[in-house]
């Protein structure tokens, strides 16, 4: 590939030997790259105040080598300032930004991973909704986009919506009614109605209108739970932001 350009959201920075750094990123148009700045610790002209986690920037890269890409010099187009100086949104902001850097691999779906990730960027910078509020839509919009959405119109064994509480199988995605529920395989997590309801309407909202989902403080919590059992039983081990999530979602606001 010739030199190019492309916008990207910075994932994360590694030190590489003594001048350079490793940097994981994510594009609209090729999912997740992973490229050498060279001498970016030596000379930072070329990427003055760029380099930094969740930073939205236009990356200029030389011809490809292999699988790395090569760095020569970026551009700010924004760092979000507003969400880093509160814990909260960064730890819902890291977990998502990991999230669709696993993610973001089917070529047909990468341009609007990365489109839901600079929604939420910059929905949580704005403050527009609480952090925990906003992270279990678009934690559910990520999965679905990724090929992972839980299935929760319908009782999979029946095939008709359910009355009362809801029962997801975590191996299986998706829900299953009362009288269905010995035919689901466990573990299975409870679901009350409501947030049920609100994470079925979240997965058929349009990606502007995900700020205006307001889930009452169990329906997070329920939410939450869900979501990161899901995404332990696919990855074999939890998100690694997520230990971080925790600690600062316990804070009060
Ligand atoms: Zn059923």
């Amino acid at each position: 590939m010739p030199p190019w350009q492309t916008p990207a959201i910075v994932l994360s920075v590694k030190p590489y030997g003594e001048a350079d750094l490793l940097v994981d990123f994510l594009t609209p148009t090729q999912g997740r790259l992973t490229g050498m700045a060279k001498h970016a610790l030596k000379s930072r002209r070329r990427f003055a105040n760029c380099l930094e986690p969740l930073n939205r920037v236009t990356f200029f890269l030389g011809p490809r080598r292999g699988e790395l890409e090569f760095l020569q010099k970026a551009e700010l187009l924004d760092s979000f300032p507003t969400l880093r100086r509160d814990l909260k949104r960064l730890g819902a902001a890291a977990v998502l930004a990991e999230l669709a850097g696993l993610l973001a691999a089917p070529p047909e779906t990468v341009g609007t991973i990365f489109q839901t990730m600079e929604e939420a960027l910059r929905l949580l910078d704005q403050g527009q909704a609480p952090p925990d509020s906003l992270l279990p839509p678009f934690l559910l919009r990520l999965l679905t986009l990724g090929g992972y959405g839980p299935r929760l119109a319908a009782c999979l064994s029946c095939g008709r919506e359910p009355e009362g509480p809801v029962y997801f199988s975590i191996p299986r995605g998706g829900i299953f009614c009362t009288s269905c529920r010995g035919e689901a395989a466990g573990p299975i997590l409870a679901l009350t109605p409501g947030t049920w309801k609100s994470l079925r309407l979240a997965q058929g909202m349009a990606l502007d209108k995900l700020s205006r989902l307001r889930l009452l403080e169990f329906q997070r919590n329920e939410s939450l739970a869900l979501f990161r059992a899901f995404l332990r039983h696919h990855l074999g081990r939890d998100l690694k932001a997520w230990g971080f999530w925790e600690k600062v979602s316990c804070k009060v606001d």
